[in-house]
Formats: C-alpha cells, sequence, structure tokens
C-alpha cells in the first residue's frame, strides 16, 4: 500500500474510522494498490456535522473580506503543491498527465472565482417610497454538504467547496470511495491556509454516508454530482426532509456535423471530446449526428482517433467493471448491425497489463434505438447516427432523457442558430467539442442531467449556497403611512 489508510478529517483533525469495513484504493493506471478507504458509520458522520456546526457561527460571522483571504492562499497552495496534486489525480484516477494537470488548473480557476466573490454578492438599496428603504442581503445556509463522483477527483470537489465556503457555509464533503485521496490532500491544503477548524469536514464512506446526509436534520443543503440514478434518489431523499438540493446526473451528449463544417477542427474536436479523460467526462461526445453527407469528415474523424494510444495520450478508464461494461456496449452495438470503424476493444499497455483501458472507439450506422445511442456509455466511444437533415437529427436529440450539453459544427449561423434554440440541453457549443461554460459563467445541465433549480458553479450558485434577506426600514417619521407600510 504506498498512502496510508484514508482517516476521516473533521474539527480540524485526521481520524482514523471505527468502521472495521474498507475498500482498496487501487489506481487505474496499473492495477497498484494505494491505500484503503473506510466506509464510515453514521455516528462518525454525526460528529463531523457537530464540528460543523460549532464552526458556523464563527465562520459565518466572519466579514467575507476576511473569508476570502484564507481561499487566496488556498489558491497559491494549490500552485505551489501543483506538481504534486497533478501526479495524485493522474495516479487515483488513471488520466494522462495533462488531463490531470488541465484539473489543478481548473480548480485553480475555481478558487479565484470564489475569491471574487465579495464583489458579487454585495446586495441592493432602493427608496421605495418617501423615507422608506429596501435591502437585500445574502445570509448562509448553515450546514451544507458536498457528494462528489469519481471522474474529477479534485476539480468537482472544487466546484462546491470554495463558493460555498467564502459565502459563510461550513461543510460536510463525501468524496467518491474509488478516489478519496485528492480530496485529503484539499483538506491539509485548507488547514495549511488558516481556514478555522470544522468550516471544512470529510467522511469517506458510501450508500449509507449519504443516505445520512440527505436525512440529517443539522445539514440544510446538499449538492450532489454522479450518476443521474443515483441522483434523482439524492433529490427524492434530500427535499423529502425538507432541504434544499442540487443534483447533477449522467450525460449523453449530441454533437451535430453538418456537411459545410470546417473538417480538420471537426474532426479534432470531435474526437479529443469522445476520448479525453478516457471518456470520462459528464461534458464528453458520446453521440454525433451525421446530418446529410459527412464521410469525409467520418474518415478524418477515424484518422485523428487512430492516433490516439493507450497509456500514451489516452487514460485509463476507473476500473475493471468499466472497462468489461464499456466493451459490452460495444460488442452489443456490433451484434445489432452497428459498424465499428475503430475499435478499442482489449486494448493492453506494455508494462502496465493490470491497467484497465478502452481504446478510442468509432462505432458507425448506429441506430436511434440502439443502447450506444441512448445510454450513458463514460468511455472512450462515439455513436454515429446518420440523419437526412436537422429537424430529424434534433429529434434524435430531443427524445434522449438526457439534457448536459449538445454542439454543432458548420460555417452556417443559421443553422448554429437553430441548434441553440431546439436542442434540449443546458450547455451547448458551436465548433467546440466541450462546451464547459467558465467562470463566472454557471455550470449545470437540464432533463435527467440535472435535479433542482440552480447551476453548482458560477453566478448561479450564489443563489443556491445563500438565502436572501429583504429588510425595509423607515427612519422619517413623516413618513406617510399606506397599506404597504
Ligand atoms: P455515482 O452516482 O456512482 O457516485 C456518485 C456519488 O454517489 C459517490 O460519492 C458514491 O459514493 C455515491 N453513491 C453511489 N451509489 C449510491 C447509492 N446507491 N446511494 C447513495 N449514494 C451513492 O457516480 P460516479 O460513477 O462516481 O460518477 C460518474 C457519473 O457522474 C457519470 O454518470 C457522470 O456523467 C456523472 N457526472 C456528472 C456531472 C455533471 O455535471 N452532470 C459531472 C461529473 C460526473
Amino acid at each position: 500500500m504506498k498512502y496510508e489508510a484514508v482517516k476521516n478529517y473533521y474539527d480540524g483533525n485526521f481520524y482514523e474510522s471505527v468502521s472495521t469495513e474498507s475498500l482498496d484504493v487501487v489506481s487505474p493506471i496499473d492495477g497498484n494498490h494505494l491505500s484503503k478507504v473506510p466506509m464510515s458509520g453514521v455516528e462518525e458522520l454525526n460528529k463531523a456535522v457537530e464540528s460543523a456546526k460549532n464552526a458556523f457561527p464563527k465562520w459565518s460571522n466572519t466579514p467575507i473580506k476576511e473569508r476570502v483571504q484564507v481561499f487566496f492562499k488556498y489558491r497559491y497552495l494549490l500552485e505551489k503543491n501543483f506538481e504534486e496534486l497533478t501526479a495524485l489525480v493522474s495516479e487515483e484516477n488513471g488520466k494522462t498527465w495533462d488531463e490531470a494537470k488541465a484539473e489543478v488548473e481548473k480548480s485553480i480557476e475555481l478558487t479565484e472565482f470564489a475569491c471574487s466573490m465579495p464583489q458579487l454578492v454585495s446586495g441592493e438599496i432602493l427608496e421605495v417610497s418617501k423615507g422608506v428603504e429596501c435591502r437585500t442581503e445574502h445570509f448562509p445556509l448553515g450546514v451544507v454538504a458536498s457528494i462528489v463522483p469519481f471522474n474529477f477527483p479534485l476539480m468537482v470537489p472544487n466546484w462546491t467547496m470554495p463558493n460555498a465556503l467564502v459565502l459563510g457555509n461550513t461543510m460536510i464533503m463525501k468524496p467518491s470511495e474509488l478516489v478519496p485521496l485528492s480530496c485529503l490532500r484539499m483538506a491539509q491544503l485548507l488547514k495549511e491556509s488558516g481556514l478555522p477548524d470544522g468550516v471544512f469536514n470529510i467522511i469517506n464512506g458510501g450508500r449509507e454516508i449519504v443516505e445520512a446526509i440527505c436525512a440529517h436534520e443539522d445539514i440544510e443543503a446538499v449538492s450532489f454530482v454522479g450518476s443521474t440514478k443515483v441522483a434523482k434518489l439524492v433529490y427524492q431523499q434530500a427535499t423529502h426532509n425538507l432541504k434544499r438540493c442540487i443534483a447533477l446526473g449522467g450525460a449523453k451528449n449530441h454533437l451535430f456535423v453538418l456537411p459545410d463544417a470546417n473538417p480538420s477542427m471537426t474532426a479534432s474536436n470531435v474526437t479529443a471530446s469522445m476520448s479525453g479523460c478516457a471518456g470520462q467526462r459528464c461534458m464528453a461526445a458520446s453521440a454525433m449526428l451525421a446530418v446529410g453527407n459527412v464521410d469525409s469528415i467520418i474518415s478524418q474523424i477515424c484518422d485523428e482517433a487512430r492516433k490516439i494510444v493507450p497509456g500514451k495520450n489516452l487514460g485509463a478508464v476507473i476500473s475493471k467493471a468499466a472497462k468489461e461494461r464499456i466493451e459490452n456496449y460495444i460488442t452489443e452495438a456490433e451484434k445489432d448491425g452497428a459498424k465499428i470503424l475503430v475499435d478499442g476493444r482489449g486494448a493492453i499497455v506494455e508494462g502496465k497489463e493490470n491497467g484497465t483501458y478502452v481504446g478510442p472507439t468509432v462505432i458507425d450506422y448506429v441506430k436511434p434505438e440502439m443502447s450506444v445511442a441512448t445510454e450513458e456509455i463514460f468511455g472512450p466511444v462515439i455513436s454515429i447516427m446518420r440523419t437526412e437533415n436537422l429537424d430529424e437529427a434534433l429529434r434524435i436529440e430531443n427524445a434522449n432523457p438526457y439534457g448536459n450539453a449538445a454542439s454543432v459544427f458548420t460555417q452556417s449561423g443559421g443553422a448554429a442558430r437553430y441548434v441553440m434554440e431546439h436542442a434540449s440541453a443546458g450547455m451547448i457549443g458551436v465548433n467546440i467539442g466541450v462546451p464547459v461554460p467558465r467562470e463566472p459563467f454557471s455550470f449545470g445541465g437540464w432533463n435527467d442531467s440535472r435535479f433542482g433549480a440552480n447551476d453548482i458553479t458560477g453566478k448561479s450558485s450564489i443563489e443556491f449556497w445563500t438565502k436572501l434577506k429583504k429588510t425595509t426600514t423607515k427612519w422619517n417619521p413623516e413618513a406617510g403611512i399606506n397599506w404597504m407600510s
């Protein structure tokens, strides 16, 4: 075991879990045993919530301009420890070095946004009638929770933690049991940044902890990022217990490719989108709608895909089970009559035979009812469906229950505008494979890709992590009195 057993973190200290149940943490790169993670019990969650509850009054009463100072320091420490964090993300998640590096860079950008919060959250004031003023102020909610997935061990925790804390909340984080190490390192850096004890806490575990978070009477709000199946459960449980909740789910992102698209730009964007992070991104291109004759672009996509080599410029998928699931999808599509143009099944990396790799895969002549067309595969696979026109392509995209992202590749402004208007997704790209809105814009899909009213990052997150107080004042004894005053 390369690292010591994963601990829980609360009251500013790391505690060995009292649970006897644990899971191995294995690197997808080579199958090496990295650590073990405890399946903590509810008593441990209760202690962490107590710690967050005790820390809340002082932290929430600290002026926001002082709270952000901790995050300026945290940002500095992310940069100072850049290489080490990159290595950790890559090791526990299986990403390539460049992908892990981008994840640390994005975590820095998210922290920078949180540091700008004082500029964004000042309230409003207006004289609403003679001598009568209304003003608004954002107040933190209290103890909040963040439940995160395996695919971005550092970035997704940084979607929620810096904004929620800068806005005055205290937090319990539940990392993915598959990749708990980056989160733990994050806690160490926050402590080094001077974050008061109890403001940020981590409890490791699985379903039992998630259910206990959704039921805990001292937790005010729950944010969740993960699969749609679990997002629905978390949203139902948390809101049933009268908590505020945002739950982001899975995705099936469609790319519309039109015959007038720039061929080389389209081919490289489509390929990078479907294979980046081994296809384990909720923004990954997973289905391509070939509108009319785009054969030459498809052939260039295949050429680009063949340049992507597992273990070199393509990372591993998270586990043996994931590899098996992805390969089964490809086999099923083949049996159902689709044509495998580039086949990533059976990929093995020399010297890393216990790693879990799937090569880039391009499947053509997929029918809209096949499982590779409708379901999230979460691997480096693109399913191409042929359509005669844009409306037929839009009908296929609209019928899919997910709605995270969609992109169109064309040189026609009118066609691009038509897709922007009619695609049923929360994040739209024009000539871009991964249309992630960067700060200060907010991140969040539609339909089964997001439950709850707000987005999770950017300006929209302010509404999620705070409640608005409206105060009406009248100091002028001569001010008139009417039915509204
Ligand atoms: P997951 O749903 O399996 O797990 C997410 C979290 O929920 C983990 O912390 C896990 O411990 C917990 N969990 C798992 N099963 C549970 C259950 N039955 N009850 C309660 N809690 C449970 O997701 P994952 O496999 O870790 O992550 C991949 C998924 O996340 C993909 O579907 C991907 O699209 C999605 N994702 C979505 C976004 C987005 O912004 N929409 C971003 C990243 C990942």
